[in-house]
């Protein structure tokens, strides 16, 4: 936690992501010509994704700042994914609901039971578990929206292990002095077996699950498109374009 100064604190984390993620913002809108909104969504959730990693630290600041995020966004980016469903508002009331007490109530007895810290939560293969949630959970029909959303989760979790690492080299009177948590972050693999196999076998999953979804989504924005395409020169016949006076 913060007060052990070998560890960089709560504070140094959502600095650090901050700084990254309004460059990545700016730059993707700057010159990738990026929607500012989207630029502003990419820029925050890499600041907040700095935070991520710490969650396994037991009860404290990043566990209930970052959970309470979560529970109060995750059901927002979901809401695209729930209408493509087809589902009724009353449906995605009950499900944003159920997903917000999921994620508020279910995931803080996890990580607090179970989460062990600089355990794989500290590694690179969480990182990318970070960025596939995002991806599945934000179910934008432009890819390259999607990429962007969810590369900025994946790079503020990675802003956070980098200053892990950081803090654990002090540079002494004889060169850089390594201490014990020194590669404990930027890690593929933990100490203990299940771990390492529950994180694989997670970021395997969802991989797949992404990689169905990318082709499914896009299929069904082609489809859109060609519907549109068919549906224009009638609606030009039927209504006048509209005209916005200033
Ligand atoms: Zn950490």
């Amino acid at each position: 936690m913060g007060d052990d100064c070998s560890v960089p604190g709560f504070r140094v984390h959502i600095t650090g992501s901050s700084i990254v993620g309004a460059g990545y913002g700016l730059a993707a809108w700057y010159v990738g010509d990026m929607h500012p909104m989207t630029c502003a969504l990419g820029a925050g959730l890499c600041s907040v994704a700095g935070m991520m990693p710490d969650l396994d630290s037991g009860p404290g600041i990043p566990l209930r700042e970052s959970v309470a995020f979560a529970a109060a966004v995750v059901p927002m980016m979901m809401i695209h994914r729930f209408q493509q469903t087809g589902l009724p508002l009353e449906a995605i009331i009950v499900a944003g609901a159920a997903i917000y007490l999921a994620i508020r109530f279910g995931m803080s007895w996890l990580l607090k039971n179970y989460a062990v810290h600089r355990g794989m939560f500290h590694s690179l293969p969480a990182a990318a578990i970070a960025g596939q949630v995002t991806f599945l959970a934000f179910a934008s029909e432009e890819p390259l929206r999607r990429y962007f959303v969810s590369s900025a989760v994946v790079l503020g979790f990675l802003t956070h292990l980098v200053l892990d690492e950081i803090w654990s080299v002090k540079l002494g009177m004889f060169g850089p002095k390594f201490k014990k948590s020194f590669g404990t972050a930027l890690k593929f693999h933990g100490p203990v077996l299940w771990p390492n196999l529950l994180t694989y076998a997670l970021a395997l999953a969802l991989g797949a699950l992404a990689a169905g979804d990318a082709a499914w989504t896009e299929k069904l924005a082609t489809a859109r498109q060609q519907m549109e395409q068919a549906a224009r020169p009638y609606q030009q016949w039927q209504q006048p374009q509209w005209q916005y006076r200033r």
